[in-house]
C-alpha cells in the first residue's frame, strides 16, 4: 500500500494573499490525534511533492482541514495556492508530532502559543473536548504581523462558543489572545516578551506564569520558539517528549532553509 492516498478538495478559503485554508475528504483509515501533522502534497511531473502540514481539524472530524502559507517561489505552495474544489491532493497515511497532552506533566492551565500558520495544530486542539477535560483554562495565543492575518478569529470567538457539543466548555475554559506586531491592535507585541513581562497573563486575568500551574505548547517561527524556550529554561522548565513528559512541548511551524 502506498504511503499516501488521494483526497478530494471540498472547500478553499483565501484569508489573505499570504495564507489560505482548504478542506478535503478523509480516508476512514487515516487516524491521528488532535495537534499532529502529516505529509500532504501534489503530483508534480509524475512524482509526489510532499511537505509536512498540521491538521487543523480535530481527530473526530470526518473531513480534513489544512491552513497553508503561500510562498511565491515555494516548490509546493506556489502550486497548492491554486487549488480548486474537486482537485486531488495527496495525504500521508501516518501522522506524528509532539503537541500532545500526554507529553506534558499535569497542570492547571494549558497555553497554546502560535505564530502564523503555527495556529493550525491548536485549531484542532481547541475543538477537542478531551483537552478541556484536562485543564481549568486553555489559552490560545496567536501572534501575527497584521490584523488580517489572524485567521479563524471569528471561528474562535463566535462559532466555537455556540457549538452544540462542546460550546459550554469553550465558554468556561477557552481564552483567546491574538497579538500583532506591525499595526495598531488591542494586544501588541511578541509572545516571549508579553509572557516574560507578565503582560499577557495580567491582560487575561491570570496569575503570573508558574512552573507549578502552567503548561505550554509552542508552534511557530524559529525566533518565537527560540526566545520563548530561553524564558522557560530560565524558570527551570523542561521540554517534554514521547518518553518523558515536561512543562512545555515544541513543534516547528516551518523549517528555515
Ligand atoms: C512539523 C511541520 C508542520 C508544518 N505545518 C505547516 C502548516 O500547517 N501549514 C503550512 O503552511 N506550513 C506548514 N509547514 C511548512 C511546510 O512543510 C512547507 O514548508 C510549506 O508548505 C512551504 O512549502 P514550499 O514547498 O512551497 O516551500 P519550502 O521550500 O518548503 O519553504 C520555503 C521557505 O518558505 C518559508 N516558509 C515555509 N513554510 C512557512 C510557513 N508555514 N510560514 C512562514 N514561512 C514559511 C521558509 O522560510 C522556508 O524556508 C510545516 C512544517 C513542519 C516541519
Amino acid at each position: 500500500m502506498s504511503n499516501f492516498y488521494e483526497a478530494k478538495v471540498l472547500t478553499v478559503h483565501h484569508w489573505t494573499d499570504r495564507q489560505f485554508s482548504f478542506t478535503t475528504t478523509r480516508d476512514p483509515g487515516f487516524r491521528f490525534q488532535s495537534g499532529q501533522f502529516t505529509m500532504i502534497g501534489l503530483n508534480v511531473d509524475g512524482k509526489p511533492l510532499l511537505r509536512a502540514y498540521s491538521v487543523v481539524s480535530p481527530h473526530w472530524h470526518e473531513e480534513l482541514e489544512f491552513l497553508s502559507i503561500k510562498v511565491p517561489e515555494g516548490p509546493l505552495t506556489s502550486r497548492l495556492q491554486h487549488l480548486q474544489v474537486g482537485d486531488t491532493v495527496l495525504v500521508g497515511r501516518k501522522a506524528s508530532g509532539t503537541l500532545l497532552t500526554q507529553n506534558l506533566l499535569p497542570g492547571k492551565n494549558l497555553y497554546l502559543l502560535s505564530t502564523g500558520t503555527g495556529l493550525a495544530p491548536f485549531m484542532a486542539m481547541i475543538r477537542d473536548p478531551e483537552v478541556y477535560d484536562l485543564y481549568e483554562k486553555v489559552i490560545l495565543v496567536h501572534g501575527c504581523r497584521q490584523v488580517n492575518e489572524l485567521a479563524y478569529d471569528k471561528v474562535i470567538t463566535e462559532e466555537l462558543p455556540a457549538n452544540e457539543f462542546f460550546g459550554e466548555q469553550v465558554q468556561e475554559k477557552l481564552l483567546y489572545y491574538p497579538t500583532v506586531t506591525r499595526e495598531a491592535f488591542r494586544n501588541r507585541g511578541r509572545i516571549p516578551v508579553l509572557l516574560e513581562s507578565g503582560k499577557m497573563p495580567a491582560d487575561l486575568g491570570l496569575p503570573p506564569v508558574s512552573i507549578e500551574n502552567d503548561r505550554f505548547m509552542l508552534c511557530g517561527s524559529p525566533e518565537m520558539l527560540r526566545d520563548t524556550r530561553v524564558y522557560f529554561e530560565k524558570l527551570g522548565m523542561k521540554e517534554g517528549n514521547m518518553s518523558t513528559p515536561g512543562h512545555f512541548v515544541i513543534e516547528r511551524a516551518f523549517v528555515e532553509k
